[in-house]
């Protein structure tokens, strides 16, 4: 479960270089929860531990990313993945075929990895690479648990191939960078979903597509396809809560489960954050909504405002996106 959040201050950004103690020192970074960006062979990724909710939070928070979308988890090698997540014959040979290198897998999480929902949107489904880089292998080594790590730059912004591109979006964001010069590939990771039966290209990237096809033995899913996962919009039916959703509200009706945020809400029957610390509520978020689900037992979650910037927003998506209308609701209007 989460922990307390620390005082979120602006921190001095470390600039590491990859020698033995610049490595322990990053790993010992992650290790108490704190974020550090790291080369790999396709961008610089901001990495975090993928265990923890509040490191994970902060993953959003330092990108200012509006939406809670699923993050890659890295790993050092393949033996690592399969304690994450379910690989069948298809993810081996693929897995064997182009690990470590710019490839990553989504396939079925195993629920034992006891990642942070927030790495996966809190889908069943989880997306894994093994990076090639030399740097990014000795800190996954030294490290020893699954890193979540997008690219190292602010949401919005050109991926980093540089440190001193992570630098200039990130600096006073993030504890530390390991600056190891430029990054090879230059492009991201292809991603490749195999969480359904036909593979699907999500995402075009370091490993085309046609390499894919001829180690699979077939063609892949054209993109576009409808049950193409990765848009975020499409995501929002796996998580949804049971129970219906009623937002901003500042006074819960009878028999309404109560999800509040900040000390206006201290008569709340779960609280996000007692204090108001959006990291904290992000880091809750996840845990709480399948909480409040099973407690509100069918009947009605209404959620407390959130404040709609920083990770305010990213918790507003997601909250909204788990209010609306799904086509089996009933007809839904205030409680009474
Ligand atoms: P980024 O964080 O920018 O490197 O992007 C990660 C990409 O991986 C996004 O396009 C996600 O939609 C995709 N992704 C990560 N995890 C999953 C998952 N469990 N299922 C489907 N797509 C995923
Ligand atoms: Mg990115």
């Amino acid at each position: 479960m989460p922990r307390p959040t620390p005082p979120a201050a602006e921190t001095e950004t470390e600039r590491l270089d990859p020698s033995p103690a610049g490595i322990a020192r990053a790993a010992a970074l992650l290790a108490r929860g704190a974020l550090v960006a790291f080369p790999t062979e396709t961008v610089y990724g901001l990495g975090g531990d993928a265990r923890s909710d509040i490191a994970v939070a902060r993953i959003f928070a330092a990108k200012d990313r509006p939406r809670f979308n699923p993050l890659i988890v890295h790993l050092p090698d393949l033996a690592a993945a399969r304690a994450v997540a379910v690989f069948d014959d298809r993810a081996e040979r693929l897995a064997s075929a182009f690990w470590p290198g710019p490839l990553t897998l989504v396939l079925p999480l195993r629920p034992s990895a006891r990642l942070s929902p927030l790495v996966t949107a809190d889908l069943p489904s989880v997306a894994i690479r093994v990076p090639a880089h030399p740097v990014a292998q000795a800190l996954l080594r030294a490290f020893a648990g699954p890193v979540a790590a997008p690219s190292a730059n602010p949401s919005g912004r050109v991926s980093p191939t540089r440190a001193g591109h992570v630098l200039a979006g990130l600096s006073g964001r993030i504890a530390a960078v390991i600056d190891a010069g430029p990054c090879a590939v230059g492009v991201e990771s292809t991603i490749l979903g195999l969480a359904q039966d036909a593979p699907q290209l999500l995402r075009p990237g370091g490993i085309p597509a046609e390499a894919l096809e001829a180690c699979l033995g077939h063609p892949l899913a054209a993109r576009g396809d409808a049950e193409r996962p990765s848009a975020p919009g499409q995501l929002a039916s796996h998580y949804a809560p049971a129970a219906a959703l009623r937002l901003g509200v500042t006074t819960p009706g009878p028999g309404e489960f109560w999800l509040g945020f900040g000390p206006a809400a201290a008569a709340a029957d779960l609280n996000l954050s007692p204090s108001g610390d959006l990291v904290e509520a992000a880091a809750n978020l996840f845990h709480f909504l399948r909480e409040a689900d099973a407690r509100a037992a069918g009947g009605r979650i209404a959620v407390a405002p959130i404040p709609d910037h920083g990770l305010g927003r990213a918790i507003n998506d997601r909250l909204a996106r788990a209010a609306a209308p799904r086509p089996a609701d009933p007809p839904s209007g205030p409680p009474g």
